[in-house]
């Protein structure tokens, strides 16, 4: 239901309320005044009849009295004699004459002192006794007394009728002391009294009573004359309280019905001028209906009137309310739903200054900034719609990527697994926590444990390396490095995989991180069984061992003897006998310097080397080494320079056997490979806990090309196979096992025909003590 129904509504009910509320108080009230004003009004009525009944019957009693002086009556009633036919006559005529002028009277007589009826206008009754039949002896004797007097009314006995005597004294009236000599006495027609009674307004009746509540007539002129005296109504409360001497009006049952409600006012009779009255009432009686329904219906036109009145206001004021105030609210309202709907076109027309016009204003602002926000936003969201179409073409394409990548993946994983089974060598993948994600079927049988048993445990808890060389360090802090790290670990020393089923496996391993932005994700670990490797290494090893063995003894044998023959010592030789010998000699040398070598290397690689540190200044060794080469580069004319950081260097424990060979082999090529006269530097720096051993010379360099495979057995690059023809290409492996072995690491600069420097480390600490089987000692 809308605000105009409401209100309308509202408005209906409340004018219904007003006009229910006022309309009755309305009707209440107009009802008081009216019947007020018929009540006065039929008291008024009551009053002036009863004035005029009053008056009238004392014009009746004045004409008696007034009749009573007449000296005719005096002298005709005063003389003895009878009365001569002239008398007689002017008596009646006078008598017809004040019959006539003031009557009606039914009898009009002239009585004398005994009672006798003397004159009369009705000769039937001349000499009437009135003593006892019209009067009593009482009443008679008052008026011969010399009192007027009058009766109450009464049904005359012969006519039937109602009526009153009026009756007076007569006597000489010129003289005071003049008796009574009869009376003049009239019976009234009591239809002169009812006339005054009569109206022609039927609403009302007038009734009137004697002293004991007895009716003596109505307004209804023609009434039933029968009623009259007959009718008593002396308990009647209003007739009671007339009969006080009270007037008054009300509502009371009716005089005649008593079962009907009427309306009576009622009044007492006060007399006029010398007619005292009898005590009468008179009473003017209206049906309450009657007398009501002039007061109603006028009550009822006040209240139609008053409710026509309302319905106007009301209609009025929901036409201004309307036009005021609903039609801008519903303007408003329509105006505030078109914004539920983001149309912000519409305004509030403003006519006023009142509240609503002051929203509507404030309504048509906020209008005008949403539409400016509004188009503001559907710009946006044009950009955005396109932005995102664009982004939604993108996602397309891209999506199409991914499902291509995603086959694409899928075909590659496929591949990747076939791949990772047909490597040869067993393959773990890690995942940054060290957990095993994968392995392959080589890794099931190396490992000896299913996949399933694999996948998902740590890997320290599978795989476990032991060493061959306890001189090789790799402790598990640095697996675990190696594991965690970005860097790629070999493992290609001596080690065997252990914890397995049977014996240890020789192996060797392959951890390569996986990095992605510079940090560890996960790692491949590659584990090659390499049985077959160090047999044959082995085999190698010894029968490298066994041939440089059997080979060192004949050789040292045959240099010795070419020494004895070229110092002579099996007689004198010729100069080309010499020149042999010393071939001989020469090439015996480099033989044992080689199967020296290979010995040295086999040692090492059979992992038969002791190690016994001792505590070493490294420049004094290098400089007892220097001194067992001096004759080198003494022939070559070269010097060479030691220096140390810190001057003082510490001593660290150390084999010095093995250093030695390391020292003297790095200074012996640097001899070999550097010009005449040119300064060969060695460099001692500590630096923290270890200490980094350099040879440096200005030699022929090495090949760019070359630098790979330096440290390979038999290898020589080709400057210095031109210009050192002689070689073994075996020190730099010795010399890269031994430093290896201590756990230190070697590299090299170089820049052909510019020098080479070749780098060494040894930690402070020293070399671990190891027991073997040979020393490196020859
Ligand atoms: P050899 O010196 O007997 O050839 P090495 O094992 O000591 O064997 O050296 C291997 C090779 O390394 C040499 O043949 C040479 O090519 C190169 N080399 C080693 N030391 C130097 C150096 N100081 N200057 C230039 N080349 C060198």
């Amino acid at each position: 239901m809308n605000i105009t129904k409401k209100i309308l509504i509202f408005l209906l009910v409340g004018a219904l309320l007003v006009a229910v509320i006022v309309g009755s108080t309305f009707y209440i009230q107009t009802r008081i005044l009216i019947t007020d004003t018929i009540t006065t009004k039929h008291l008024e009525i009551a009053e002036d009849t009863m004035d005029k009944i009053d008056r009238y019957l004392f014009e009746r009693y004045n004409a008696i009295v007034a009749a009573s002086v007449d000296t005719e009556f005096e002298k005709a009633l005063a003389q003895k004699t009878p009365v001569t036919p002239a008398e007689q006559s002017l008596i009646d005529k006078k008598m017809d004459t004040l019959a006539r002028y003031t009557g009606p009277w039914d009898k009009l007589a002239l009585i004398g002192t005994d009672g006798i009826t003397k004159y009369t206008i009705a000769p039937n009754e001349l000499g009437e006794m009135v003593i006892g039949t019209h009067l009593s002896a009482e009443d008679f004797a008052h008026v011969l007394a010399g009192n007027t007097y009058y009766s109450d009314v009464f049904k005359d006995d012969k006519t039937q009728k109602p009526t009153m005597i009026f009756a007076a004294p007569i006597r000489d009236e010129s003289n005071p002391a003049a008796p009574v000599v009869g009376m003049i006495m009239g019976h009234l027609t009591w239809d002169a009294v009812l006339s005054i009674l009569h109206t022609t307004d039927d609403s009302f009746i007038v009734e009137l009573f004697n002293r004991k509540g007895v009716e003596l007539g109505d307004d209804s002129y023609e009434k039933n004359q029968s009623e009259i005296l007959n009718t008593d109504v002396r308990n009647h409360p209003a007739i009671k309280a007339a009969l006080n001497g009270l007037s008054g009006s009300g509502e009371f049952d009716s005089l005649d019905e008593p079962s009907e409600n009427v309306l009576i006012s009622y009044v007492p009779e006060k007399g006029f001028g010398a007619y005292a009255g009898k005590g009468w009432v008179l009473a003017v009686q209206a049906p309450a209906t009657s007398a009501f329904r002039a007061a109603t219906s006028a009550a009822l036109v006040v209240s139609c009137l008053f409710g026509l009145f309302v319905i106007f206001v009301v209609i009025l004021s929901y036409s201004v309310i309307r036009r005021t105030v609903l039609l801008p609210l519903l303007s408003l309202t329509r105006i505030a739903s078109q914004f539920g709907q983001s149309d912000f076109s519409q305004r509030f027309l403003v006519k006023s200054k009142d509240e609503i016009s002051q929203l509507g204003n404030a309504l048509n602002e906020m209008a005008n900034s949403l539409q400016v926000s509004q188009s503001k936003l559907e710009s946006r969201v044009q950009d955005r719609t396109h932005e995102l179409n664009e982004t939604n073409l993108l996602m397309k394409s891209t999506l199409e990527r991914v499902s291509q990548l995603k086959k694409f993946s899928d075909d590659q994983s496929a591949l990747y697994q076939l791949m990772l089974e047909s490597i040869g060598d067993a393959v773990l993948v890690l995942d940054k926590h060290k957990i095993i994600t994968l392995v392959n079927s080589v890794g099931e049988r190396l490992l000896a444990r299913k996949q399933s048993e694999l996948i998902g445990k740590k890997v320290d808890d599978i795989i476990k390396f032991r060493f061959q060389d306890d001189s090789v360090h790799f402790e598990k802090q640095e697996w675990s490095q190696a594991l965690g790290g970005t860097n790629l670990t070999r493992l290609d020393i001596g080690m065997d995989l252990v914890g397995v089923e049977g014996k240890p496996i020789p192996v060797s391993a392959t951890i390569s991180p996986i990095v992605s932005q510079n940090e560890n994700i996960g790692t491949v670990i590659t584990i090659r069984d390499v049985r077959e490797e160090r047999e044959l290494q082995e085999t190698r090893a010894s029968f490298i061992s066994v041939a440089s063995h059997q080979l060192r003894t004949p050789l040292t044998s045959m240099r010795w003897f070419s020494e004895m023959l070229l110092e002579g010592d099996a007689g004198p030789i010729t100069d080309q006998q010499r020149h042999f010998v010393q071939s001989i000699y020469q090439g015996t040398d480099r033989m044992i310097s080689l199967v020296s070598l290979l010995l040295q290397i086999a040692r090492v690689e059979g992992h038969r080397l002791k190690i016994d540190p001792r505590p070493t200044n490294l420049r004094f060794h290098t400089n007892d080494v220097l001194i067992t080469l001096r004759p080198m580069f003494n022939a070559k004319s070269q010097t060479v320079e030691i220096h140390s950081d810190p001057e003082n260097l510490p001593e660290i424990p150390i084999d010095q056997g093995i250093m030695w060979q390391v020292v003297q082999n790095l200074l012996s090529n640097a001899n070999r490979y550097a010009p005449e006269q040119s300064v060969i530097t060695v460099n001692i720096v500590q630096k923290g806990d270890i200490i980094v051993y350099s040879v440096s010379d200005k030699g022929i360099g090495i090949p760019e090309s070359e630098k790979g495979k330096i440290f390979e057995k038999f290898y020589r690059a080709e400057n210095a196979l031109l210009a050192v023809p002689e070689g073994s290409g075996l020190g730099l492996s010795l010399v890269k096992s031994l430093v290896l072995g201590w756990g230190g690491e070697i590299w090299f600069e170089s820049q052909e025909g510019q020098g080479t420097t070749f780098f060494f480390t040894i930690p402070v600490k020293g070399m671990e003590k190891k027991e073997g089987e040979v020393s490196i000692t020859i």
